[in-house]
């Protein structure tokens, strides 16, 4: 299907998440070329027709979703390390598997992965480590076809830690510094701003441990040079809070500071083990910290203090982090963990609404893409990322307080339509850019082969008959 001209999005549940945070209970959204042009009540309305006219009755119309921290090589290898400890998880499994990768897994995997994020309402994410055995071309092929917005951050490395843990990692995943900063510059040149604007090329820093200081402040400096950004796991385990205290006497934060790590430009995914004071230091440097909450709670890393982050001021954005780890690509049913699994910690039902999360979900991963006056909320001059919710369910009756709903009761399969830079990716729940059957076929041979290499066999723990 060709891109329309202009979409006329009317009689819908608009959250437009605008500065003053409306909803229009009877609203509609008037879409011309990329971008947003009129957010208005539907009667209220001066555009009255479009080249695509989209009825959103019974549906919320929300801005896109964004997936902060994303591993797309590991849609293939979704539920193969289940319930396992943290180093077993890495050592056994994920990084045996992911060591075996060729180009066309890489491939097959990320379309697995943009697939379901697309049908759960995901229309622009960070992809935080990019090896070169993934093939990065390929996947950037994959990203500017299936149409939705991305960072895509080739990994960079130069020792085989991690955290405490020195010379653990597997063969297959070790890279080399030159190689990683020769690869970085050729991706950054041929797909940075390419396809549209839609695609970034990030520097995806490895965890503490598999980075000399001297690598750290030789990205710090080529990123900030090329304009553009960076993101890595920090303090995920509490090895990492070890790891600097040891080798270099410092907090995570007083580390990242030397390094230069610190500010707007860099996503921190995880951010469990952080001191409360060391949250001060993030929220007076703008740095963005990408919650996971499926992952920390399924390998048992802790839970993060998003609560006195955003009291702070840090800015938090969403992650599903991976298949291995969460096991979905759903930001819908990572919001609803967002937004529940703050209570229990803290002994307050109040400490964590479903309207915070929404906004961690929409602008809090506009402002880790460093695109926060582009996307984020449904206003007039922003870029067309939008998401329609089909309410009229029945697991979502009565619909009394849609946003609410949306958080509490919903999952990311009851996403209708998706809407990228003005181009619609999913209509009717059928995708328009990817073909599903094919990708599912694919990503099943794929995963058999990917086992068969690796040596690794996953099987249920009870007796299969
Ligand atoms: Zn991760």
């Amino acid at each position: 299907m060709s891109t329309p001209e202009s979409i006329l999005i009317k009689n819908g549940y608009v959250v437009t998440m605008n500065p003053r945070r409306e909803i229009i209970a009877d609203g509609s959204v008037f879409i011309e070329g990329p971008e947003i042009v009129e957010v208005a009540r539907s009667q209220d309305m001066v555009h009255r027709g479009a080249e695509l006219v989209i009825d959103a009755h019974h549906m919320l119309v929300i801005p896109g979703l964004v997936d902060a921290h994303v591993h797309l090589a590991q849609a293939l290898i979704r539920s193969c390390a289940d319930d396992v400890s943290l180093v077993d998880w890495l050592k056994d499994y994920v990084w045996v598997l992911q060591g075996n990768f060729t180009a066309a897994d890489g491939r097959a995997s990320a379309e697995l992965c943009m697939a379901e994020m697309i049908r759960t309402g995901t229309t622009a994410f960070i992809e935080c480590m990019v090896h070169t055995r993934y093939g990065f071309n390929g996947i950037a092929e994959a990203a500017e076809r299936a149409g939705m917005r991305a960072a895509l951050s080739k990994i960079i490395m130069d020792s085989t830690g991690y955290a405490d843990s020195p010379d653990i990692m597997y063969p297959g995943m070790v890279e080399d510094a030159d190689a990683c900063l020769r690869e970085t510059d050729t991706m950054f040149r041929r797909w940075h701003d390419r396809a549209d604007g839609r695609l970034q090329v990030w520097y995806g820093l490895r965890s503490l441990g598999a980075v000399t200081p001297e690598l750290f402040r030789t990205v710090v400096h080529e990123a900030r040079s090329r304009g553009t950004r960076m993101t890595m796991h920090l303090g995920e385990v509490v090895d990492d809070v070890r790891y600097v205290r040891e080798n270099y006497g410092m907090s995570l934060t007083g580390f990242a500071q030397q390094m230069g790590l610190l500010g707007p430009d860099m996503v921190f995914a995880h951010g469990v083990h952080f001191e409360d004071a060391e949250l001060q230091v993030l929220a007076d440097t703008q740095t963005n910290i990408s919650h996971c909450p499926a992952s920390n709670m399924k390998l048992a890393s802790g839970f993060a203090k998003v609560p006195l982050m955003l009291k702070l001021g840090v800015p938090v954005s969403l992650g599903c982090d991976g298949g291995p780890s969460n096991n979905t690509y759903d930001v819908v049913r990572e919001m609803r963990l967002a937004a529940l699994i703050h209570k229990p910690v803290s002994g307050d039902p109040r400490v964590m609404d479903a309207q915070t999360v929404l906004e961690m979900a929409a602008l809090g991963g506009a402002r880790a893409l460093g695109l926060d006056n582009r996307i984020g909320s449904l206003e007039p001059g922003k870029l067309a990322d939008v998401v329609l919710v089909d309410m009229d369910q029945t697991g979502l009756m009565p619909n009394t307080n849609p946003v609410s709903n949306l958080v509490y009761a919903g999952c990311g399969h009851y996403v209708d339509t998706v809407i990228v830079n003005g181009r619609p990716l999913m209509r009717g729940k059928r995708l328009l850019t990817l073909d599903e059957e094919q990708i599912r076929e694919r990503a099943a041979r794929h995963s058999e082969q990917l086992l068969a290499r690796a040596g690794i066999d996953v099987r249920p723990q009870w007796p299969v008959l």
